[in-house]
């Protein structure tokens, strides 16, 4: 590259030289040549300027004989096509192609050069919290515990509520499938992706328990709605074990779904409905209207 580089910029000095003469020639005889001897001084003048002529001519060949023979003909791909555009406005396509290749040489220079540049600035921020992040994924395997593990923790909650009854199933293969039934209050059914709570559906007691359809009673799919809430509120990837614990402390809590009164009104019913809410910290019965 470099004695292409060479030759060109001795094209260029060629060119600027020769364009001398002519101006030269052009101007003839000017006012600063003088009275005195005026051809004389404008034939020397002609004479330095044709001598410098040679002079970078010569420079030229010696760069153009420096040059080594392209071994092939370029590969422009279809943009040697563009030479034989003769729509005129077209023409201008190459010159913008030969423009942007630039452009993409220079980022590629430059992303290089950061590259360098941001590898030995060890930025520390992003670095740790990549770290972070992979310590954290490795107990994420809350989804990926073997089925006897599983079926411990359930049947520990399952001890330590006498008044809830939880049965487990597999039928979709390994994920298990947790029937609970408290007391005679209601019914529900958890779907487990390991010890990763997915899918909750609370029903009535009576009613037919399944994943997919939602119970008869607004008061049930109230509760349906706000255990969907539980279960994003107590999921925690590291300690999965005792989200599904809280969880079913705060599904337990609504034992006394028809019995206690709401904590702050202290009725009964508010538009019909019985406190549908417990707190996640307090398992204290809220209406829906008067949790906040
Ligand atoms: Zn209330």
């Amino acid at each position: 590259m470099e004695p292409l580089h060479t030759a060109l910029g001795a094209i260029k000095v060629l060119r600027c030289s020769v364009g001398q003469v002519f101006s030269c020639l052009a101007n003839g005889v000017r006012a600063d040549h003088g009275e005195e001897g005026r051809d004389a001084k404008f034939l020397s003048e002609l004479d330095e300027l044709l001598s410098s002529v040679t002079q970078h001519l010569r420079d030229v060949e010696q760069a153009v004989n420096s040059l080594s023979q392209p071994p092939g003909p370029f590969t422009l791909g279809n943009t040697s096509f563009l030479s034989q555009e003769c729509t005129q406005e077209r023409q201008a396509l190459y010159s913008q192609l030969v423009l942007s290749y630039k452009w993409t040489d220079k980022i590629h220079e430059f992303s290089n050069l950061s590259v360098a540049l941001l590898s030995q600035n060890s930025l520390k921020r992003s670095y740790t919290n990549s770290s972070t992040a992979k310590r954290r994924r490795a107990p994420t395997s809350s989804h990926n515990v073997p089925p006897q593990n599983v079926d411990t923790v359930i049947s520990s909650i399952d001890r330590q509520f006498p008044d809830m009854n939880i049965s487990v199933s597999r039928p979709f293969g390994a994920n298990a499938v947790l029937q609970v039934t408290l007391s005679r209050v209601l019914q529900a059914v958890v779907a487990l992706k390991g010890l990763m709570i997915e899918w909750v559906v609370v029903k009535g007691y009576g009613e037919t328990l399944d994943l997919w359809s939602e119970s008869r009673h607004k008061v049930f799919r109230k509760i349906t709605e706000n255990s969907h809430a539980a279960m994003l509120h107590f999921s925690s990837p590291t300690m999965p074990e005792l989200a599904v614990r809280s969880f079913m402390t705060w599904l337990h809590s609504f034992n006394t779904l028809f019995s206690d009164p709401c904590k702050r009104c202290g009725n009964h019913l508010h538009s019909a409905l019985p406190p549908t809410w417990r707190d996640f910290r307090s398992l204290e019965p809220f209406h829906e209207e008067c949790k906040h």
